[in-house]
């Protein structure tokens, strides 16, 4: 794409409804100091996109054409990290203001920027034009930038008509960027899904088509990508997405093969991301190992039955050695870190000892660092009948009386919260 072919439109933020006061002040000063020392700088990304949705943004990302060291120079607050992309990151107390320098588009330049054999981007830190910039970003409503001291919004793609109708379009040829980055096919589902953006026919075919290609994505690459898709607030929604698109059967193949024959693993894994979804939006703590849990807890306990009907063991070992294989299986998909996995096995040995319903049991397992999320794990699988009623209505009693007891504790204590 040649610059002369490439047209702008500069429009009024105020006509398109941009609230000024919703912008991060800090990210308005990271652009004044920009500009007023000669460089090109704007907000750009999912920032402008919310805005325009009337959505709070989550962060302000600013584009320019100033170098990384040059942006180091002009801030205090300024580290630059990264290897294979050099950002800004600039720190103004727990907001953080993350300025990258225009990139060359892949499409546009293959001789300085790398790809692999299937069309993957193996290497393209190489700074370019704003234009260019405009052509390597994934889709036309994730492409418009803010020219704060003019208030205008710069539609390179018409990615404004996309907003305006809740579509969601890739900049270029749609397989050729997928082939560039697969991930970008996770990143459609989670603005699907956030946005309420339709996605068209035909491009839904070609990521059902494509969905394979996450195979060759980095396991922590997906995982990083994993919480953005289900700690978000809308993990419900995105979920099924993930099954339209084929993508699910990519991050969890064997649970995927389960809930087709296995209506009630669906639908507890369902049950699990409504209340996180719920979870999310009343502030409430959330954490990726209980997801992780959910998603995996079919092939596990299945596995787990099939080791019990081969050797003598008991369910606690067989919940064990089936959480080793299973997550063992799964580390070159989505790479769990140790700290989720082991906790995650505990959580599953806990069902079985659940099983166990004495005064002496409910001492030992109420102390536990476990108790809570294992007991919550225990609800969700009662919501599908996979467990008796009366070992629910025991851990239930056990649940209450641990609860006011820590409160009265914490009262004595002067327990002040922290949320
Ligand atoms: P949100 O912050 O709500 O998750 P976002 O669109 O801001 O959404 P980020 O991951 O913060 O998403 O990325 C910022 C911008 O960088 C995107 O809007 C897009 O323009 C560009 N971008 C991010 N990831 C990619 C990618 N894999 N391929 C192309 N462009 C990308
Ligand atoms: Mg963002």
């Amino acid at each position: 794409m040649t610059k002369q072919l490439i047209k702008i439109n500069k429009i009024d933020a105020v006509s398109l409804g941009i609230d000024k006061k919703l912008i991060s002040i800090n990210a308005l000063k990271v652009l004044q100091r920009l500009t007023k020392s000669g460089y090109q700088a704007f907000l750009v990304g999912g920032c402008i996109r919310d805005l325009l949705l009337d959505i709070r943004p989550k962060d302000f990302d600013v584009a320019t054409d100033a170098e990384p060291e040059e942006i180091k120079s002009l801030f205090r607050n300024c580290r630059l990290i990264g290897r294979r992309f050099r950002l800004a990151h600039i720190r103004f107390g727990r907001e953080l203001i993350e300025v990258a320098t225009y990139r060359s588009s892949a499409e546009s330049d293959n001789e300085r920027s790398k790809h692999d054999n299937k069309g993957r981007i193996l290497r393209d830190n190489v700074y370019g034009s704003i234009e260019e910039d405009v052509f390597r970003r994934d889709f036309k409503c994730n492409a418009l930038y803010y020219d704060s001291d003019k208030d205008k919004v710069w539609d390179f793609v018409n990615g404004l008509n996309d907003i305006e109708a809740c579509q969601l379009n890739f900049i270029g040829d749609p397989v050729k960027r997928i082939q560039e980055d697969p991930v970008r096919m996770l990143r459609a589902v989670r603005f699907k899904a956030k946005l309420n953006f339709k996605i068209d026919s035909e491009l839904s075919n070609k990521i059902k088509m494509n969905a394979h290609l996450l195979n060759g994505i980095p396991a922590a690459r997906i995982f990083d990508e994993f919480i953005k898709l289900f700690q978000s607030g809308y993990a419900e929604k995105t979920f099924d997405s993930l099954l339209t698109f084929n993508l699910f059967k990519e991050l969890f193949p064997e649970t995927d093969k389960q809930i087709k024959t296995d209506v009630n693993l669906k639908y507890f894994i369902e049950n699990a991301l409504k209340n996180t979804d719920t979870r999310i939006k009343n502030r409430q703590s959330i954490t990726p190992m209980f997801l992780l849990g959910v998603f995996l807890w079919g092939p596990i306990s299945k596995k787990a039955n099939k080791i019990r009907q081969k050797s003598k063991s008991s369910k606690a070992q067989s919940l064990i050695l089936a959480s080793y294989d299973v997550i063992g299986t799964h580390q070159d998909r989505l790479a769990i870190p140790k700290r989720f996995s082991s906790i995650m096995r505990e959580m599953f040995v806990a069902q079985a000892k659940f099983e166990v319903t004495t005064e002496a049991q409910a001492k030992k397992m109420s102390d536990s660092r476990i108790f809570r999320a294992a007991y919550d794990f225990l609800l969700l699988r009662s919501t599908t009948n996979d467990c008796p009623k009366e070992v629910i209505d025991f851990w239930t009693k056990v649940e209450q009386k641990t609860n006011n007891t820590s409160l009265r504790f914490k009262k004595n204590k002067k327990y002040r919260s922290k949320r």
